[in-house]
């Protein structure tokens, strides 16, 4: 599929007039539209709701777009948990998956409400000593081990992933729980991340209900909930094709009616925590073109780095690039497009066939909306920098203003002859 960005360069170039690049720009209707198709695609389940991964794109404006269609949040940490509670989120609107949890963080999660996803057999003893008790409402997270593989021949190696626990586990967890007062259950897995493919969701909520049946038959905990998690994938490359949620919806629907229904189990509500599908392609990175360098390659040196974007330095991810105002110039220029950190592997791309690149030029960088300004961090004491957002009436709005060095000096006691820069 040809990938757009979902700004053009006149918008661009106005935006550039208030905002300096580099930047992370949200498209506001984009992620309306996309939410509006989540929700539909799981409304044949009445208890459906995604918990929007927070880590994904912690930015208060932008949870409190999603909250507008009744999702809620999913949070792996104490911050995440605050920034959930100050935006509006409470009790059950609020799922706490996090895994190696500082024991603190579990009070926390009980003092908002928030259900609890336990990563681990040995958190049982944990919450109950922070909590005194174990809460009525509880979730357990599997790992089933071995290799997972889906119809396309993506797989990932759940026996080599730190999280969840084993088949045993879950059931010795269940009857524990249950007997320490637990009433509603949860059961929650991620297998594989990024799945490009419409059945990654059905085959593991195949999975998970035949777990769900077996757990309810053998230890009487009443399963209330089952959380298919994040994982749900994004084309970040132009030869993918999108995921249809619609469908992905009706093959959990599949797997509801051939399984839990027949099992006298069809009051169960399904759960999500996708935070690549709702926000990753309603997001992208600005940055400027400002060096080119002619030597063993040719270089494209842009005013974003790697602490704005991790993904390609860390994972050797795709992104998409697009040369704003070239779109229709032939790609017969083979370039790295790096960053200025120290550090060879600040290469947002590596041997691209893109348009001819003049310094000025403004460069999109797709399907940043999601572990993308998140994973930002401050080497080479770079700056992170602003989120706007592009307004459904096409306005823009900056939802976090770039770090200043003030930010980035403030948690030092600071000397005299620093103060000048601040
Ligand atoms: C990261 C994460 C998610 C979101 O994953 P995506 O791939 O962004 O959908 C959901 N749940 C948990 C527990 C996670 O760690």
């Amino acid at each position: 599929m040809e990938k757009k960005p979902f700004v053009n360069l006149e918008q661009l170039k106005e935006i550039v007039e208030t905002y300096p690049t580099p930047f992370h720009l949200y498209d506001e209707k984009g992620i309306r539209e996309n939410a509006e198709k989540v929700r539909q695609a799981f409304a044949w389940n009445p208890g459906f709701k995604e918990y929007f991964a927070v880590k994904a794109t912690p930015t208060p404006a932008i949870l409190k777009i999603l909250k507008e269609y009744g999702f809620g949040t999913d949070c792996s940490s104490a911050t995440e948990l605050m920034m959930s509670d100050a935006v509006g989120f409470s009790g059950h609107d609020i799922m706490f998956s996090s895994n190696d949890t500082p024991l603190e963080e579990f009070k926390l999660a009980d003092d908002l409400g928030a259900i609890i996803n336990l990563d681990d057999f040995t958190h049982i003893a944990c919450v109950e000593q922070v909590l005194g008790h174990i809460p009525e409402t509880i979730s357990c997270r599997f790992n089933p081990g071995g290799v997972f593989t889906i119809s396309n021949g993506i797989m990932d190696n759940p026996g080599d992933a730190k999280y969840g626990m084993t088949e045993d586990q879950i059931f010795e967890a269940f009857r524990i729980l249950k007997e320490k007062g637990a009433k509603r259950f949860g059961i929650h897995s991620f297998l594989v991340s990024n799945t490009v493919t419409n059945d990654y969701y059905p085959m593991l909520a195949a999975k998970l209900f035949d777990l769900a049946v077996r757990l309810q038959k053998e230890t009487g905990a009443e399963v209330a909930f089952i959380n298919l998690s994040g994982g749900v994938g994004v084309p970040y490359r132009p030869d993918q094709e999108p995921n249809d949620i619609m469908a992905i919806g009706e093959g959990v629907r599949r797997e509801y009616e051939k399984i839990l229904i027949p099992a006298g189990m069809g009051n169960v509500a399904i759960y999500a925590e996708m935070g690549r599908f709702m926000l990753a392609p309603y997001g992208c990175l600005v940055t400027k073109a400002i060096h080119e360098k002619h030597t063993y390659k040719e270089y494209i040196g842009v005013d974003a780095c790697a602490v704005n974007l991790m993904r390609p330095a860390m994972y050797g991810a795709y992104h998409h690039i697009t040369v704003m105002g070239k779109e229709d110039w032939p790609c017969d220029h083979k370039y790295d497009v790096v960053g200025s950190l120290c550090e060879n592997n600040d290469k947002f791309a590596i041997d691209r066939m893109l348009p001819e690149i003049q310094k000025g030029d403004l460069l999109v960088i797709h399907d940043t909306g999601a572990h993308g300004f998140s994973m930002g961090y401050n080497y080479n004491g770079k700056l992170r920098s602003a989120e706007l957002l592009l307004k459904t009436d096409g306005s823009v709005e900056m939802i976090r203003r770039a770090e200043t060095p003030r930010d980035y000096f403030a948690t030092l006691d600071v000397c005299e002859e620093m103060k000048k820069y601040l």
